[in-house]
């Protein structure tokens, strides 16, 4: 017989007799019961906590966010203080809002072929990994990025290679990472559903999935407003991506035509593919299908504009009675909603400023450029 290869694990240890007794299950959080969830895109502004209380004050059981300014690289304060995750995490679970998810910047590009852009698109894309993780989110969401003058088929493997550089050692727990479609302006990648689900199978190795915004998918060409073309369009995200990658969805109503590859987001039933199609798309037992209670329901979240007060909130409420579940509804606030009379005053009073200030250069240039002429 051999030698053991420790002997000291023969050795008597009193921390056996100690044994602790073994870790329970993990429970799982308390929006896992299955249910259908509904919610809408909140501003941090001020602080994230501000993203919860609006959520709750909208009558949402999910949401999703941003994680910091959506339109600026981050500069220096690309982490969260853990004392501030540590409450945005006790809140959030206090009130049941669930899943959390977060939309990556804008600016990332996975796709970019130019070396400076891509470093700093994977150093971003990292960088909203670790934030996402710090604040407890289920899902981040990103888009596949723009290709330029490389090939689709080139851009697909660049993106998915952008993406496992970023997530290198980057313990995710249960953050999963989700490609969202896109609408397919210019050279986006993403507009065809072979084209996002080729990019999560190149991920197999992460734990990642696909985002779908119905605005998207519209203005890409795919036409699920009869009953029929839903049913034709789910075969396709199911025989592409696969319906079980998809946890979330964006519902957005297009401003845009069928197919015409714009990115323009409509109140739900104000826009082209109208309300009777978002109530089919809700009630479509294949999407809003109740799983198992310990996994989540598929979520769908709302990135409507809010042109008025109250919009946001009618937007939610619109979305609970489509899906025939306004009884199920959290009660929202009275008259809330994240863009206050107040706030609608200051931001049109600064939209005004500036666009005098761009009429006076305007003017002063044309003036030299007259003054000029006259001296020549
Ligand atoms: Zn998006
Ligand atoms: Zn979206």
């Amino acid at each position: 017989m051999p030698e053991p290869l420790h002997a000291s694990n023969a050795a008597f240890d009193p921390e056996d007799e100690y044994r602790p007794e073994p870790e329970p299950e993990p429970v799982p959080p308390a929006w896992m019961d299955g249910s259908l969830r509904i919610g809408i895109h909140t501003s941090i502004a001020g602080s994230y906590l501000n993203a919860l209380e609006a959520a709750r004050k909208l009558g949402c059981n999910a949401l999703q966010i941003f994680s910091a300014s959506p339109r600026m690289w981050a500069g220096g304060a690309s982490r969260i203080p853990e004392a501030d995750a540590k409450a945005f995490r006790a809140r959030r679970e206090e009130l049941g809002l669930g899943p959390l998810v977060i939309h990556a910047n804008y600016l990332i590009n996975l796709a970019a072929v130019q070396p400076m852009l891509r470093t700093r698109s994977i150093q971003a894309f990292q960088d909203e990994l670790l934030r996402g993780v710090a604040l407890g989110a289920d899902y981040l969401v990103v888009h596949p990025g723009s290709r330029g003058d490389s090939t689709p088929e080139r851009a697909v493997a660049t993106i998915a290679d952008s993406i496992r550089q970023a997530a290198k050692r980057v313990p995710l727990g249960g953050l999963r990472i989700l490609i969202e479609n896109t609408a397919g302006m210019g050279t986006a990648v993403g507009w065809r559903l072979e084209e996002v689900a080729q990019i999560v199978d190149l991920l197999d190795e992460l734990p990642a999935g696909a985002c779908l915004d119905t605005a998207h998918l519209f203005a890409a060409g795919y036409d699920f407003r009869s009953e029929a073309g839903l049913k034709q369009t789910i075969a396709m995200i199911d025989s592409t991506i696969g319906l079980e990658r998809v946890p979330v969805f964006h519902v957005n109503d297009s401003k845009i035509a069928l197919g015409g590859r714009v990115d323009r987001h409509a109140h739900i039933g104000e826009g082209e593919i109208g309300a009777e199609a978002f109530a089919r798309l809700l009630k479509d037992p294949r999407l809003g299908a109740a799983p198992p209670e310990g996994l989540a329901g598929r979520a769908f979240l709302l990135e409507t504009p809010i042109d008025d007060p109250g919009d946001d909130r009618r937007n939610v409420k619109r979305l609970w009675e489509l899906a025939g579940l306004e009884e199920q509804a959290p009660e929202a606030e009275k008259n809330f909603s994240m863009l206050s009379a107040a706030l609608k005053k200051k931001i049109t009073a600064q939209r005004k400023t500036e666009k005098k200030r761009k009429d006076n250069a305007e003017a002063r240039s044309s003036r030299r450029r007259a003054e000029k002429k006259k001296k020549g």
